[in-house]
């Protein structure tokens, strides 16, 4: 995430990559920045909760992704892996004597 592609909403034009103000009316769009990249801040957090083992911890971050950024793809088909992954796990808790 280096280049933010945040509009000034009075000026139309992008933020200036590094203060985040616009450079027509040096509005600060930090927050505005933030709103936009909250989607994107919750899956990254979602993958490092995954990789600590907290399955449920990462399904509630991609969500709340997915809500703050329902376009968010990579979000979505790893939820949906959870979830897959959630009820093989589910399938598969009855049948321990299975494995060869
Ligand atoms: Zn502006």
């Amino acid at each position: 995430m280096s280049e933010p592609d945040v509009l000034c909403p009075l000026c139309k034009v992008p933020a200036d990559g590094r203060s985040l103000r616009c450079p027509s009316c040096r509005e600060d769009l930090t927050a505005l920045a933030r709103l936009r990249y909250a989607g994107r801040m919750d899956y990254n957090a979602a993958l490092a909760a995954l990789r600590a083992g907290e399955v449920a911890e990462a399904r509630v971050l991609l969500r709340r992704a997915l809500a703050a950024e329902p376009g968010l793809a990579p979000a979505r088909s790893l939820l949906e892996t959870l979830g897959a992954v959630g009820a093989a796990v589910a399938g598969s808790a009855g049948r321990e004597g299975d494995t060869p």
